[in-house]
């Protein structure tokens, strides 16, 4: 067996998906999950983007031990040193730096010669080797690049210090045959490729991601990038998961190890899914709704008889069990604090008291606290921005029927501390409820989409509302849950709002980097 390196970029690609912002406790939570599932590195940001973005990696870089963490640069100084300010407090800081090599994207974007790109690209790996003991370097755009110029600038990066090579499949355009090749002939072409070792990125444009990425891993690649749910740029990136179980499930075809846990899978998918708002079609393979449902009676009864004749994965491999119920009504903070340790959660004192109190009030509501109702409170209570100034709402009551016009009276506490109130009224409750925030907050708020499911099963199951709106003409997203639909839809507007608030704060901050 072919040790693997599995590369997890949900953080830096995955929250480049359009739609995707999020802050730096939910990059936290996403991260701790991410070292919990195994994988060797994360890339967990973009330091030189925005103050956010270099916050978050920071705090990731702090808090992760067991993984190491990787933060993005252009092949610009700058860059490379406000990386190094995020990640110099990491076990295992790396980064990962770039540069474009096809033609189109030398000529029009970078406006350099070949020549140019090859000494820039070794200056930067030079001058990140000073700061960093392990530098990628990626060859943006590599699957449309000449291979022989490839070959070339590889050689010199891997003399100038880099240990990770990786060939990005940028616009999703490879095929599997073509993608495969380009790493079997840089392990023919590049001399000093034993220095280092090959990694694949490959984009879902045409479906191809995950088959080319076990291309290039069968012609040589020692490291898999990628993101869970394939969440990412435009059609997004290869699934993690998906690569990892088609490994295992087809050991006899793919020699390939990897330090994955399998059975961290579907809980890695569903805080994921969310925290960034992306929800997962039903027939995605592996963590869709349907991945396991057999539908035809055929089917049914084949299952029935012999599981695998119809079932070629089983929803143990990747942690789905149907909900244990462990506690209810009666169950003490000692119980709800062993379970939340088992669940794998650290909570400080303070959060761990807030998820209690929210515990015992669903108990008063719900019969039964299923884990899904729990992963919902933890990871609601986890990413919590706690001690800042931002809209909390103070109570809201619905006139609601199907003979009178829906009417909302809402009373909400603003960042700085004034309590308002407000009543409006709408063609349905939501609208109702909406039309009366947007008069008590002083942003500019535009609701673009508005979206309710529910946790888990049942009548009494809770319910979880997302929401896009443009507050003062950016996208943000939101979410809330409730055991009130009405209620959820009203976390989600000020979710959505306070992120604009919390974020629009770090902005006014001082530059932290020069
Ligand atoms: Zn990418």
């Amino acid at each position: 067996m072919s040790k693997i390196q599995i590369f997890d970029t949900t953080l830096r690609d995955g929250e480049q998906s359009p739609g995707v912002n999020l802050n730096k406790l939910e990059k936290l939570e996403i991260a701790r999950q991410l070292e919990r599932f195994g994988i060797d590195r994360m890339e967990a940001g973009f330091p030189a983007s925005s103050k956010g973005d270099f916050e978050a990696v920071k705090m990731i870089a702090d808090t992760i031990k067991n993984t190491s963490v990787t933060g993005l640069a252009r092949s610009v100084k700058s860059d490379v040193d406000a990386a190094w300010e995020a990640l110099k407090g990491a076990e295992h800081p790396a980064l990962h730096v770039f540069i474009a090599t096809s033609p189109i994207h030398m000529e029009y974007k970078l406006q350099k010669k070949p020549e140019e790109v090859i000494e820039l690209a070794v200056e930067m790996v030079r001058y990140a080797n000073e700061k960093f003991a392990q530098v990628q370097w990626s060859a943006e755009d590599a699957s449309r690049s000449n291979l022989a110029f490839l070959a070339t600038i590889i050689e010199k990066v891997i003399d100038a210090g880099a240990s990770v090579i990786n060939l990005p499949d940028t616009v999703g355009y490879a095929t599997p045959q073509e993608y495969g090749y380009m790493f079997k002939y840089m392990m023919e072409n590049v001399p000093n490729i034993d220095k280092a070792i090959l990694s694949c990125h490959c984009h879902d444009d045409l479906g191809l991601a995950v088959a080319n990425t076990i291309a290039a891993v069968e012609n040589g690649a020692k490291q898999i990038e990628g993101t869970i749910n394939g969440i990412g740029e435009r059609a997004g990136n290869a699934a993690l998961e998906e690569v990892a179980v088609a490994f295992n499930i087809r050991a006899d075809q793919y020699p390939f190890e990897t330090n994955l846990n399998l059975k961290e899978i579907k809980r890695t998918s569903d805080l994921v899914s969310k925290l960034t708002g992306m929800h997962i079609q039903a027939n995605k393979a592996i963590v869709g709704r349907n991945a396991f449902a057999h539908e035809s009676g055929i089917h049914q009864d084949g299952v029935l008889k012999h599981a695998q004749t119809y079932e070629i994965i089983t929803p143990e491999m990747i942690g789905l069990q149907s909900n244990l119920l462990y506690l209810g009504k009666h169950s003490g903070r000692h119980a709800f604090s062993d379970k939340v340790k088992a669940m794998g959660y650290e909570l400080s004192e303070e959060r761990l008291k807030e998820a209690f109190d929210k515990f015992k009030q669903l108990t008063d509501r719900k019969k039964e606290i299923t884990d899904d109702d729990l992963f919902t409170i933890l990871t609601e209570v986890q990413t919590d921005s706690l001690a800042v100034d931002k809209y909390e709402l103070d109570m809201f009551q619905i006139e609601y029927g199907s003979t009178n016009i829906p009417t909302a009276t809402v009373e909400l506490k603003t960042p700085d501390k004034e309590i308002v109130k407000k009543t409006c009224t709408g063609n349905g409750s939501v609208e109702a409820l909406y039309e009366a925030l947007d008069k008590l907050v002083s942003e500019e708020v535009e609701l673009i989409d508005f979206q309710l499911s529910s946790v888990g099963s049942g009548a009494d199951a809770l319910a979880e509302s997302h929401v896009k709106m443009l507050i003062n003409g950016q996208q943000m997203n939101g979410r809330g849950t409730a055991q009130d639909i009405v209620e959820a839809a009203a976390n989600a507007y000020l979710n959505a709002l306070n992120r604009y608030v919390i974020q629009s704060n770090v902005d006014n901050k001082k530059k932290i980097f020069d």
